[in-house]
């Protein structure tokens, strides 16, 4: 079976092999169609093709749920490209070919493989009867759902429309559904669950655990100066991939342009070059300042979280993060950033409950100015102070701070092995609450 799915991969999509051991493992569960399936990968690790393959590989048609129009247009194109008979029919659609479209699927014997639609569609009263009809003829194979934190409140992309799924999953009786996502916390991924009415459903989750990054954080106010203690920070941490793959570089994220400025002159004074990058800067200047630290000209960036999206450089050897990230899914994806070579890196949060009052009012403040232009309260505005938490307790709590992450995003916790300073050494994590609290009530 395995050769016949592998050369069923080069024939349909050119592909020598899966690109995971992952994608291949859903690949077969989703093909043996004995149970549902939920897949949590990040973006780009080719979970499209956890639903394409085994779609053109079925007898009858798979139906994609996914969020834009433009996006069920990006995938058709490419389908339509490799021969696969893939469509989608939306609100755009002339007449006459959605006509074409429902012929087909009315047909005993129909030639499409993927129909995507938007859940706008599965409401429609004019498609409903079309489903159901395929359903009863057992023409259906597959019901995959991407984008599938579209259903979640708790998301940041919640979509109304992709609660209605839930009922349509009901409604399928013995089609089995696969729903898909980028990598996200255990909170949204139950909600998945839950919404699309999955039953027990067998879970792929891509380990967030990297054994390369060692994870610590620093509470700024009890420095005597923590610019000079950033500063050793960087110069070890530099040194630490060196050797034969060069010399290494790193980010430190700041919340605002000052703070990068400030950062940045302080660090170049005590003798580490460093480059501010932030939207205050002339488009030019920035792009300037991106490709000298690309090139390796400039090593150290200072920065705010505008930087580093689409960004791929594999020799980040620390992110520091000089203020708090906005919450522990962000800051995974930040700090996320060094060691994609999987040499040792260094992933630092300079945490200050000062910081963290002053985030804590700006989040607050933004909430209130969105029931403010809605004119109501909702559920959902508690997203993001909730989301903000578990990046406090992720640096005031004692405990492996790769277990919290791991756990944050539904893993069990991971064998650190002295990868976090609390593994390495907890005692001095205690000392640094201990003396904080003090500090604290002084
Ligand atoms: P995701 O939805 O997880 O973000 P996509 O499904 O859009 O990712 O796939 C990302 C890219 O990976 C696409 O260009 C796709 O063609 C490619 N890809 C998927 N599977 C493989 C594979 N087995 N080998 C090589 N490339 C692949
Ligand atoms: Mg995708
Ligand atoms: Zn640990």
């Amino acid at each position: 079976m395995t050769t016949n799915l592998k050369q069923a991969l080069k024939t349909h999509f050119g592909f020598d092999t899966f690109r995971s051991k992952l994608q291949e493992d859903v690949v077969k569960a989703v093909q043996r169609g004995d149970r549902d399936v939920f897949v949590c990968m990040p973006t780009g690790a080719g979970k499209s093709l956890c639903y394409q393959l085994p779609a053109v590989l079925a007898e009858g048609i798979t139906l994609v749920i996914s969020p834009l129009i433009a996006l069920i247009q990006d995938q058709v194109d490419h389908l339509k490209e490799l021969n696969i008979p893939a469509c989608s029919i939306n609100s755009k659609l002339p007449v006459s070919e959605r006509r074409l479209i429902l012929a087909d699927l009315g047909s005993s014997n129909p030639k499409l493989k993927l129909l995507y639609i938007t859940p706008e569609m599965v409401a429609s009263p004019a498609f409903q009867p079309c489903l159901m009809d395929l359903c009863s003829r057992g023409l259906l194979s597959y019901l995959a759902v991407d984008e599938a934190h579209c259903v979640s409140q708790w998301g940041h992309d919640f979509r109304p429309d992709y609660l209605k799924l839930g009922e349509l999953r009901a409604r399928l009786q013995g089609v089995p559904c696969l729903a898909l996502t980028a990598t996200a916390p255990k909170n949204v991924q139950e909600d998945i669950i839950q919404s699309l009415r999955l039953s027990s459903p067998l879970s792929f989750l891509t380990p967030v655990f990297r054994s390369n990054l060692h994870y610590d954080v620093i509470f700024r106010e009890l420095l005597p100066n923590p610019y000079v203690h950033l500063c050793a920070f960087i110069k070890k941490t530099l040194s630490l991939g060196g050797g034969s793959n060069g010399q290494g570089c790193g980010i430190v994220y700041c919340r605002t342009r000052e703070g990068c400025e400030t950062v940045a002159h302080q660090l170049t004074k005590l003798g580490v070059v460093a480059k501010p990058y932030h939207a205050g800067l002339k488009a030019t200047d920035r792009t300037g300042v991106q490709n000298e630290w690309m090139q390796g000209k400039v090593l150290v960036i200072v920065a705010t979280i505008s930087f580093g999206m689409g960004v791929d450089k594999a020799n980040v050897r620390f992110v520091a993060h000089w203020n708090l990230a906005k919450s522990l899914a962000s800051y995974y994806q930040e700090s996320g950033r060094a060691g994609r070579d999987g040499l040792p890196s260094a992933c630092r949060t300079y945490y200050s409950p000062r910081d963290k009052e002053q985030i804590n009012f700006l989040i607050r403040q933004e909430v209130a100015r969105k029931q403010e232009k809605r004119g109501f309260a909702k559920d959902t505005d508690k997203t993001a102070m909730t989301d903000f938490e578990a990046m406090v307790s992720f640096c005031e709590q004692e405990g492996c701070r790769h277990a919290t992450i791991s756990k944050f995003f539904g893993n069990t916790a991971p064998n650190c092995a002295g990868a976090c300073d609390y593994c390495r050494n907890p005692k001095l994590v205690r000392a640094q609450l201990e003396r904080a609290a003090t500090l604290s009530t002084k």
